[in-house]
């Protein structure tokens, strides 16, 4: 049986581990766009320099032979021929399976802010990438607005105060991580953000941001009317699925991404979003 995991975060590493578990003599193929292993929950420690990729990453360092695992790293699958059970390379390889396992994830949602698209001086806070980028902004940039003051958001906040440098936070809610606090709760935080010189505007979105004939973004014009100076905004502002690929296959997809039943199969017998795990039994 030869199985095909598509990603190689949280969800791509466990499901490998896990068909070597359950499949021992299966054959598996790991396929993802990112080059590395690593966690997204301790990135803005990477921002910060506490730790370096190596540190980020949750694997065993042979994992690759430790799971028998043929890793087609830095490699992205562009299409899906579920009849004929291949999933397409973007360099033009196919790549064959019997069961096929779909743990893309999702990327930064760009909001509809007026020319924020068209913008060159705009990164998410979610890949390796984006952080290698924000390293050398820190650099040089001196009005870094954070959009979204969630907990990827305050990361990011947290992660640049590591390197001296004071962002500013722009937040649609009243508050700060309101998911998670109430306002007398946020407080506290915002105040200990406030001591570390990060300015914070809450209950205010992003309307517009003006760019330069270099379209570099130049400002920003928040809902209030307020004007910020700005020469590098970061968007953590939630996320969407990576599900492109899955697009003229007839695989379902809602407006959340694949869908799939409570046992992770999705509308193709084939392709599972998750592996379904039978409950432990009594005293294991
Ligand atoms: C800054 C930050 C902090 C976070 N902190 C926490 C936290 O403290 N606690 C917590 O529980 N969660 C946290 N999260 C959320 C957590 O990181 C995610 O829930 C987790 O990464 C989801 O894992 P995943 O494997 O489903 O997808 P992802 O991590 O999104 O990984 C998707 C994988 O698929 C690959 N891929 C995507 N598209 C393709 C394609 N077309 N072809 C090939 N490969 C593809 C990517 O390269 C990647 O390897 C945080 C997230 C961020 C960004």
């Amino acid at each position: 049986m030869k199985y095909v995991v598509l990603g190689s975060s949280a969800a791509g590493i466990n499901g490998a581990r896990e068909l070597r578990r359950i499949a021992p003599d299966c054959e598996i193929v790991l396929i993802s766009k990112d080059k590395n292993i690593y966690s997204r929950c301790i990135l803005h420690q990477y921002l910060g320099g506490q730790r370096d990729l190596e540190k980020l990453s949750f694997v065993e360092h042979d994992f690759e032979r430790l799971y028998d695992v043929d890793w087609k790293k830095g490699r992205s699958c562009v299409g899906l021929k579920p009849k004929e059970q291949v999933v397409l390379l973007e360099d033009g390889e196919m790549v064959g399976y019997d069961k096929l396992l779909i743990a893309t994830g999702s990327h930064t949602f760009i909001p509809p802010v007026k020319n924020l698209k068209e913008a060159k001086n705009v990164v998410g806070f979610r890949n390796v990438e984006d952080i290698d980028l924000l390293k050398e902004v820190a650099k040089t940039s001196r009005n870094i607005l954070v959009m979204g003051a969630g907990l990827v958001g305050l990361d990011c906040a947290s992660g640049f105060l590591e390197l001296g440098v004071k962002v500013t936070l722009v937040e649609m809610a009243g508050w700060l991580l309101s998911k998670q606090l109430d306002e007398r709760a946020a407080k506290t935080y915002q105040e200990a953000f406030s001591k570390h010189g990060v300015k914070q505007h809450y209950g205010v979105g992003v309307e517009e941001v003006s760019l330069d004939k270099n379209q570099n973004i130049t400002e920003a014009i928040l809902t209030d009317g307020t004007k910020l100076p700005c020469d590098f905004v970061v968007v953590t502002a939630g996320v969407r699925s990576n599900v492109d690929f899955l697009e003229g296959t007839g695989i379902e997809t809602s407006c959340f991404g694949l869908v799939y039943d409570e046992t992770g199969k999705t509308s193709d017998e084939n392709i599972l979003q998750e592996m379904y795990q039978e409950p432990a039994p009594f005293g294991r």
